[in-house]
């Protein structure tokens, strides 16, 4: 497999009995296949020198602007997104295959940003919550607003036409 950001010949690697690519001596960067960056992105799971510290190639720099075609399937372009909510890391998946390309000391960055998978999970519910709390909030709100003005005009129709007026035939419940 050739390295998606320089061409490189990527180099075969075991690590922690997990088969990866490695851009030895080229860029530095690492492919993993389907699910192996899950063994990895956690500070208490081995990644070794060998990972953390990939070596480079001295001249070699590598243009990050650019979209990057996935090593295995070379027809598709990868998609770059944040890896996590904190938005420091970029990196590059493949909607084909899943596999997850990391540039040098993206790797080690990733490991410092969270403890744990639920860390990461608890960081993006936080900023769900303070994006869209105060909208939810507002909502539920407006529905209370709703049933009151419900109710008013019930109440006013009360003499017009009775069972709108009985509890439990209104559409917002019995009051
Ligand atoms: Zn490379
Ligand atoms: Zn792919």
């Amino acid at each position: 497999m050739k390295c998606p950001a320089c061409s490189h010949t990527l180099s075969h690697i075991v690590v922690n009995e997990v088969e990866l690519d490695i851009c030895k001596g080229g860029c530095g960067g690492i492919w993993f296949d389907n699910f192996e960056f899950k063994k990895f992105d956690e500070p208490h799971e081995y990644a070794g020198d060998e990972l953390l510290n990939v070596e480079r190639g001295t001249s070699i720099s590598v243009d990050h602007s650019t979209k990057r075609h996935c090593p295995k399937c070379s027809s598709i372009t990868m998609m770059r997104h944040f890896f996590s909510i904190k938005k420091q890391v970029e990196i590059d998946e493949c909607a084909g295959c899943a596999g997850i390309w990391l540039d040098t000391g993206e790797l080690s960055e990733i490991r410092s940003l969270f403890d744990s998978e639920e860390a990461r999970h608890q960081a993006a519910e936080k900023v769900f919550s303070d994006l869209f709390g105060p909208q939810l909030e507002a909502l539920a709100k407006e529905r209370e607003a709703n049933a009151e003005r419900a109710k008013r005009i019930a109440n006013m129709f009360k003499f017009l036409c009775p069972s709108y007026y009985l509890p439990g035939k209104q559409k917002w419940g019995a009051f």
